[in-house]
């Protein structure tokens, strides 16, 4: 692997300073130096791209990714797809979130028992290209549900989107198959969702005894445990089971909130928000209107959980973008919309939706201090992007405008011989 040198470009570090023209030097898969103003870094023996002045930023990671979700209109047409063709959809779903920049994914749930862990070995034996990737279980969840798709008269497990358990030995049961599968993160169904009929979202579903010996088995194998928590009760309940990925917490009260901030420098929150506020505005192209999705419930719950998310940015909590794209009203590639939801209904400015889509991300990932900024001795996860993200937030949306894409300092997307010259001459 050649030593790159990027010169010339605007770096968007992610520690919260504005960006500086600068210089950065990739080594292997680290980044060597970091230098302020134009040639200050030694170029022999290295290639040089010259940035003309476009922003250097981190990868992206993506805080609650399905890459099996099949861009369908239920959860029962991505369960029914065959393990053949799911492995294959589902690896190039891989691919093309590192085409738009997601250098890290955080898995939240897989449709099939292994898919998550294929997929990530192969990425990482170097199989199939895609980004730093955190496998999850099948969605664990009880009878009636979320994630139970089981049929009076047809009570097959395997037409099930989650793994159904009641108890806690079919628990302690599921957690240890999943582990042995090589799981890096246990996924709990804890609420309900709009979209179960009689299981709504400020539901409760899974006992105490069941979650316990979820989290027991998973962190004696030194396992994350993830939950769905839409509800109050459920985002309690995964807090006083030492849970560490909160998706959703919509609906988070005041003592839910104290609950959260005290554990604010281990779990993450995930809200996952661009399914409420796309079905709530653009259900119609799988046949939800507006009065419909009010009906569901959909803008009582883009109330609550915009109110959520501020009270907990406020406490220092740690709030990131990303969540259940993959369904025909939020296709994958999309995904760098909820930036610019953060920024519309969060009132995140764009640096600390950048700050938490890469610095946070490097946390989440589990690899704080040396992934998710552009400082020496990093991981060499850099996108060039042609523009400013924190004029407008919403050009990170368009793969275009990627000139670079690297991971691990090797390049996904190579920039183009002038592509960066073209950026030079469009701000001229
Ligand atoms: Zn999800």
């Amino acid at each position: 692997m050649p030593n790159i040198l990027f010169t010339n470009v605007r770096i968007l570090d992610a520690s919260g300073q504005q960006p500086f023209t600068g210089e950065v030097l990739v080594q292997g898969n680290r980044i060597q130096r970091v230098g302020r103003g134009l040639r200050t870094l030694p170029t022999a023996g290295v290639t040089v791209i010259d940035g003309a002045g476009a922003t250097l930023m981190p990868g992206m990671c993506e805080a609650h990714t399905h890459f099996g979700w099949t861009n369908s209109k239920t959860l029962d047409a991505i369960q029914k797809l065959p393990h053949e063709e799911h492995t294959l959809w589902a690896a190039s779903v891989a691919k093309l979130y590192l085409d738009y920049g997601w250098t890290s994914c955080v898995g939240a749930a897989t449709p099939k028992p292994r898919l998550d862990c294929v997929i990530r070995n192969a990425i990482e034996s170097g199989q199939i290209p895609g980004p730093r990737y955190l496998a999850a279980s099948q969605e664990i969840t009880v009878t009636g549900s979320l994630g139970d798709d089981m049929l009076p008269h047809l009570p097959f497990p395997e037409m099930s989107f989650g793994t159904v358990v009641d108890g806690a030995e079919d628990m302690r049961k599921a957690v240890r198959m999943f582990l042995k599968y090589g799981v890096d993160t246990i996924k709990l169904n804890l609420s309900g969702d709009n979209l179960v009929p009689g299981a709504d979202a400020t539901t409760n579903w899974m006992s105490d005894e069941e979650v316990a010996i979820a989290v027991k088995e998973a962190k004696v194998r030194g396992k994350r445990v993830s939950c769905h928590a839409r509800s109050t009760g459920s985002i309690k309940q995964s807090m006083r089971h030492g849970l560490d990925i909160v998706y959703h917490a919509s609906f988070a009260d005041e003592e839910a909130l104290d609950m959260l901030e005290a554990a604010k420098d281990r779990i993450f929150v995930a809200p996952g928000i661009s399914v409420i506020i796309r079905l709530l505005y653009e259900g119609e192209v799988v046949g939800i209107d507006n009065s419909q999705a009010k009906r569901m419930g959909y803008e009582r719950e883009l109330e609550a959980a915009v109110n959520s998310m501020k009270a907990m940015l406020k406490r220092g909590i740690r709030v990131l973008p990303g969540g259940d794209y993959g369904f025909a009203w939020a296709p994958h590639g999309e995904n760098a919309k909820d930036l610019e939801y953060f920024v519309k209904y969060l009132g995140m400015t764009p640096m600390e939706t950048i700050i938490s889509c890469t610095r946070w991300g490097g946390q989440m990932m589990m690899k704080g201090g040396e992934l998710g900024e552009i400082k020496e001795g990093y991981l060499a996860d850099l996108l060039l992007v042609d523009g400013d993200p924190l004029s407008n937030i919403s050009i990170l949306q368009n793969r275009d405008k990627l000139l670079a894409i690297m991971k691990d300092g090797a390049f996904h997307k190579m920039p183009e011989v002038g592509a960066a010259q073209r950026f030079a001459r469009s701000v001229a």
